[in-house]
């Protein structure tokens, strides 16, 4: 390992691995912003405020999983202080995620607070809809601007087999309550599986059409042991090509910030979007990063580097200046990007989607 360079003040305790040949001296560290060593600026941060989850997904969960013991988990209060320094280092957007975020205690506290952070122009949330029928006005009211729901299916027995518990008449109250609430573009995540769901992107794109929604279609990734994704992985042009058998679609250069590329269908107001990490891989582009619940700042999803925040965190509550360099840092162990194709059936991250947050 070669760490030398890269901050001799950081605890090794702090840092997992590093990228090799990484010379602190020649990162662009302009001056209140965060850029890594290939140039790329970050200005969104993905935040996951808990590894628990009311759902157990397939692609994403195995069946039992162990979670966090909760001292491991970051207070709500450090959530906060670590979206501070980042909105600080020029983040303007943020995403909430999880596991399922709206099951984290107190999640509203957090979130009016995200909401309230001068600079942060982008508070988002991704969110499994479970309870967003109780939760979608305190949501508007505290400011956020979107919400992404995760829908596989619209069938109610393939959606309990999906998740292995949810149920479906509840995401779809949930749908509801985000557009009475007063929501504009909710975006619809679908993962696409053969054999699970590939006789239902028709439907799902009608369904969005209907109901005004945005909807995009994910590339499944190889994140966690979950065995068989070789031959449920389907691409986006191959979904892209059967849903053209049944809608027009024209390619749009529209950009939500994030990596989905969209097209649009005449007639609607629907984007339809593709997250295609496999078949485009977006990591040029790449201007975010990941903090898991535990505080691990990962620089990419599809690499194991991680920066430790929680240490930093409670060695100095509330000096937030360990906590800024720390971060500036991480711009050190951003890797160019991730090759998951090699990986679908023996993943080199070992964490499950809901560790790392989507
Ligand atoms: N619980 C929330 C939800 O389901 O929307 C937020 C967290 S979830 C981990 C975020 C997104 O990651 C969801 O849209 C989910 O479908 C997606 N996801 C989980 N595991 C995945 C995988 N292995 N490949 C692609 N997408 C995945
Ligand atoms: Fe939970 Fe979201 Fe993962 Fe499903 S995808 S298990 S809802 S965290």
């Amino acid at each position: 390992m070669h760490n030398e360079t890269l901050r001799p003040e950081t605890t090794p305790s702090t840092l997992t691995s590093f990228t090799p040949n990484v010379d602190a001296s020649k990162l662009n560290h302009a001056p209140g912003s965060l850029v890594d060593k290939y140039g790329r600026r970050v200005s969104y941060v993905r935040l996951s405020i808990t590894d628990r989850c009311d759902f157990r997904c397939t692609y994403c969960m195995a069946e039992e999983m162990t979670f966090l013991p909760r001292h491991e988990v970051m207070s709500l209060e450090e959530c906060l202080q670590v979206a501070k320094v980042f909105v600080g280092l020029g983040v303007n957007k943020l995403r909430i995620t999880g596991g399922e975020p709206l099951v984290r205690k107190e999640a509203m506290w957090l979130i009016e607070r995200l909401g309230a952070l001068p600079g942060l122009d982008n508070l988002v949330i991704t969110t499994n809809g479970s309870q967003l029928d109780r939760f979608a006005p305190q949501l508007k009211a505290a400011g956020v601007k979107r919400i992404n729901i995760s829908l596989d299916t619209l069938k109610a027995d393939r959606f309990k087999t999906i998740t292995r518990i949810g149920d479906l008449s509840k995401v779809i109250k949930g749908i509801e309550a985000a557009q009475a609430a007063g929501f504009k573009r909710t975006k619809l995540n679908a993962v696409m599986m053969r054999g699970t769901n590939d006789d239902e992107f028709v439907d799902l794109v009608q369904f969005a059409i209907d109901r005004e929604l945005d909807l995009s279609f994910i590339e499944e990734m190889p994140l966690g042991e979950i065995h068989g994704r070789n031959t449920t992985y389907i691409s986006s042009e191959e979904t892209r090509e059967l849903l053209a058998q049944r809608f027009e679609l024209i390619p749009s250069t529209e950009s939500s910030g994030g990596p989905a590329r969209y097209w649009r269908i005449p007639g609607s107001e629907s984007r339809i979007g593709f997250i295609s990490p496999h078949s485009h891989n977006f990591c040029d582009t790449c201007n975010r990063v990941r903090i898991t619940a535990k505080g691990e700042l990962y620089p990419c999803l599809g690499q194991n580097d991680a920066m430790h925040l929680l240490p930093i965190l409670r060695e100095a509550p509330g000096d937030e200046a360990p906590l800024r360099q720390a971060i500036m840092d991480s711009m050190g162990i951003k890797p160019f990007g991730h090759d998951f194709t090699q990986q679908m059936d023996s993943p080199q991250v070992v964490r499950f989607m809901s560790m790392t947050g989507g």
